[in-house]
Formats: structure tokens, sequence, C-alpha cells
């Protein structure tokens, strides 16, 4: 195994099992891991105190990583919830159903018109909230596709909504009028909040990945939803190089009155290993199960929200 490939969660179980001190002894004949390794072990607090080449200059390799006072042992959720214990965490995420009005060119849900759309039931969805809340879950996210194509989301917001707030992630271009206007309409403001993704300042952007004409309609939904008195988050990803796109936005947020808390724009998320930060295992970050059609998953989460890209 390489370290992007298990090796890495195989390592942090192992060194759950000694004490800080102690040394684990590795061997591997995946190069990678030399050079991959070294900097895991500087965010996870462990000293790689030697690596040996047991081979003529092409492995295999041996490493000797000794356990870190300072790494962390503590279960996961306690650092996430101030002490209360929720053992599937905060955020249920459901998936309503995968059928989209657009076809982004990054969606990470496979959705177009063209895509199976897999409906959730609105008693599956029900039953999944209750045993959320009572677990301790505090929110849900509806996401898809686009949930406004789902046929009962009235009735699947209402029955969920009111036993936890909702955000629903939606790209705002399909309820500006007519039964779905209606749908809307029925929503109970103070549990409901719409999550809409802008990606640029002006159509340019937007449009490229999104569809022509998809930047004005998010736009007009924005404002509709806002006139509607439905809390309004706006989400954007934006690559390093278009900096100042992100400055823009801002800009357009202020004119259309988000409020600078629900506005999520951030960098893309790049792959690979840091240098520093935070080392993700399971015990820094929460879990966020995710309900679809298909089945159950448990994603993980850090302390911040998820990239808006793919989330309608
Ligand atoms: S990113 Fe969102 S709006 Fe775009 S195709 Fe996927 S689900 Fe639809």
């Amino acid at each position: 195994m390489d370290c992007g490939s298990g090796l890495l969660l195989a390592i942090t179980a192992q060194m759950r099992g000694i004490a800080a001190g102690e040394v684990l002894l590795l061997h591997t004949r995946e190069k990678s891991v030399l050079a991959d390794l070294p900097a895991w072990a500087r965010l996870a607090k462990h000293d790689l105190l030697e690596v040996a080449d047991d081979g003529a200059g092409s492995g295999p390799w041996s490493l000797w990583i000794q356990r870190g006072a300072g790494a962390r042992t503590t279960a996961p959720v306690a650092a996430y919830t101030e002490g209360e214990a929720t053992p599937l965490g905060h955020r249920l995420w459901l998936y309503s159903n995968f059928h989209c009005n657009l076809a982004c060119t990054y969606c990470c849900a496979g959705s177009s018109p063209k895509a199976d759309p897999r409906l959730m039931s609105v008693d599956l969805a029900d039953a999944a909230t209750r045993e959320f809340v009572a677990q301790g879950g505090r929110e849900l996210l509806i996401t898809g596709g686009e949930p406004f194509l789902h046929p009962e989301l009235e009735e699947l917001v209402a029955v969920t909504s009111a036993q936890v707030p909702v955000t629903l992630l939606t790209n705002a271009m399909l309820y500006e009028k007519g039964r779905r206007r209606a749908t809307l309409e029925s929503f109970d403001r103070g549990a409901v909040t719409l999550q809409v993704s802008l990606d640029s300042a002006g159509p340019g952007l937007h449009d490229r990945q999104r569809g022509a004409g998809s930047h004005a309609k998010a736009l007009a939904g924005i404002r509709l939803g806002g006139e509607l008195g439905f809390r309004m988050r706006v989400a954007a990803t934006y690559l390093p190089e278009d900096v100042d796109n992100a400055a823009e936005l801002h800009t357009t947020l202020d004119q259309l009155g988000i409020d600078r808390h629900d506005r999520l724009i951030r960098p893309v998320a790049h792959e690979g290993f840091a240098d520093d930060g935070v080392h993700i295992s399971l015990d820094t970050v929460e879990p966020e199960p995710t309900l679809t059609a298909d089945g159950a998953w448990v994603a993980s989460g850090g302390r911040h929200e998820r990239p808006s890209q793919g989330r309608g």
C-alpha cells in the first residue's frame, strides 16, 4: 500500500495501540512512502526516528515511527460537541434525488437531466431524521441532484423540518412560479435555510461551468428566496488564480443582502499531503452520515462547511 490507499489508516490504528514514546516499525516496498510518511508524521505529531534501505537502493525500506506525546488519542466526537456525545455527529446529509435540470462540469453526484432520479421516499427521510435526532443530531442537509425536482419535496421538507433545522441545497432556478413556488412558500421560514451555489460575480465562470443563463436564474432565485423571508446562504469555491473573482463575489453578495455569516466562499481543496495543518484521521474529524436511496455512507467533515461545488 501507499499512503493514499489505506496505509495511513493501518498505521493510525496501530499507533493507537502503543504508548507515547513507544516505536512502530514499518516495512514497505512502496517508494512513495519515503516522501509522504515524514509529512504525515509531522502533522500527526509523531517522530520519524530512522529510515533504512534494506536493499540495494531500491528497497524494501524500514521506518521507525515513535508515538509522540502530543498525538491525539481522544474520541473524535467529543472535540466537536463540547462534551455532548453524538455518535453520528451533528449533521445528516440526505440526497433527496439525483436528477437535475443542470449538468455542471464538476458535479460530484453525476447529476444531469438524464440521471436516474433515485428518489428518496418521504417515509425513509422521516424515519432517518427521527433516528438521527434521537442520537443527538442537530442539522439536516437536503441535497441532490436538484431537490425541487422531487415530486414530494413539500412533504419531505415538512416532516423533516418539523424535527430539526434543515438546509436545502438548490440551484434556485426552478421555484419562480407554479407548483414549485407553492412548495417553496410552504416551507417553515424559521426551520429551513436555502443554500445556493454561485460560482462567480458575473455570468462568465458560472455559466461556463453550470450552463448558459444559469447565473441570471440563480441570482433571481436568491433574490426571491430573500423576499419570501428565507435565510439565504450562498456557497462558492474558487481556484487560487480566481482570488479576484472571490473579492467581486463579495460585492455581489453585499448587493443581494447576504449576511457575511451566510457566505461559504472557499478555495478548492487540493489532493495530496499537506506540510502543515491538522492531521486528518478518525481523531480529528466529525462523522457526517449521508443517506441516499442507494444506501448510507459515513463521510467525515472538519469543523468547517463542506465545499459547495457539486452540491446544488
Ligand atoms: S452541481 Fe448541483 S446544480 Fe450542478 S448538476 Fe450537480 S446537483 Fe445539479
